[in-house]
């Protein structure tokens, strides 16, 4: 199939293009790189560069690739930042993102493939959280990922585009060529690792009074090939809604640390530090439903695995990519 893939240049989008172009697919990559990374594209796919607000450039790409299925990770994903500059998270994340719709519907694309997030969810009120979990986001991160949800609907009910929508749990490790590197870094197992590589002296620990069996957060961490994977199985007619992508088993922050110094061979020193603002204590998937009706099977499911592969990347890439 003809895949276009907005944000192909990103640390989940990379190892999506490299998955597809493994099992066949033709691929173009829509990047504005200012987020993604230009070698974390591979270099067997169409690369345009460009950004998500300009429709009509959108549309010329969408059409010179005769588009037939659109997987769109390019977002913006702090949090924090968020919580700072609203305008940015709902300008990009939704109003750009439905010109990435409009040129769909233009171009006669049949499918939509879009990267979602627990954070949907905010504090749910059961853990592990199934799809049908009340969603009540606590920052704008969230709550523009759910309102491009609602705009998914909306386009399917309007206009038949079908779509699935995967809320991510956290992702994490490496695909071998393609791994994660941000330039502002917020995420647990990058920050822990930069320490075994003799680049930070310390990590930290936000908050270690939580109602968890160590006092620290427990996350539910999934291999980004993984996750690659679903969407591949997600893009077969017919398949058409809401996932949660996680392995529904919890770890919590002390949990990682450990397991970051058994891969590593180091000693990690931790300090311990207020909550970070917005963090649910437990956040651990139910994926059910992804098993049942794609078929998705995680075969990288265990923390150790997922630790190991970013380690080796990490340990390749100390400096992250170059360019
Ligand atoms: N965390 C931490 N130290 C860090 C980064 C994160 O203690 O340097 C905690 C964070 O508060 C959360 C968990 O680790 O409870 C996972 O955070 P991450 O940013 O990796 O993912 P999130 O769950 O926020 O999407």
């Amino acid at each position: 199939m003809n895949i276009f893939v907005s944000g192909g240049a990103g640390y989940i989008g990379s190892t999506y293009v490299e998955q597809a172009l493994n099992a066949g697919h033709a691929v173009t990559v829509y990047d504005s790189l200012v987020e993604g990374h230009r070698s974390a594209i591979d270099p067997r796919a169409n690369f345009v560069q460009a950004d998500l607000s300009d429709g009509a450039r959108i549309l010329e790409a969408l059409k010179a690739a005769k588009a037939e299925v659109i997987v769109h990770f390019a977002a913006f994903a702090l949090v924090g930042e968020s919580m700072q500059n609203p305008g940015k998270y709902f300008g990009n994340n939704v109003g750009n993102g439905v010109k990435l719709l409009d040129a769909a519907v233009a171009a006669g694309v049949r499918k939509f493939v879009f990267s979602s997030t627990c954070a949907t969810y905010g504090f749910p009120d059961k853990v592990p959280i199934t799809e049908d979990t009340p969603q009540n986001p606590i920052n704008p991160y969230g709550e523009s990922k759910r309102m491009f949800e609602r705009v998914l609907e909306w386009y399917q009910r309007l206009h038949g585009l079908e779509f699935v929508a995967f809320r991510y749990f956290n992702a994490a490790g490496a695909s071998g060529r393609f791994g994660e590197h941000h330039r502002i870094e917020t995420h647990l197992i990058p920050n822990v690792l930069k320490v075994a590589l003799g680049q930070a002296s310390q990590c930290e620990i936000y908050g270690t009074d939580y109602p968890t069996p160590d006092g620290t957060c427990v996350r539910d961490y999934i291999h980004i090939v993984d996750l690659a994977q679903a969407h591949l199985l997600a893009m077969e007619p017919g398949r058409q809604g809401f996932y949660n992508l996680g392995n529904g088993d919890g770890y919590s922050v002390r949990e990682v640390i450990q397991m970051c110094e058994k891969v590593t061979g180091k000693k990690i020193t931790a300090i311990e530090k207020p909550r970070r603002p917005g963090d649910p204590p437990r956040l651990v998937a139910a994926a059910d439903k992804a098993r049942r009706e794609l078929g998705w099977q995680p075969k990288f499911p265990k923390l150790e695995q997922i630790v190991s592969t970013a380690w080796e990347w990490h340990r390749q890439h100390p400096n992250g990519y170059v360019d």
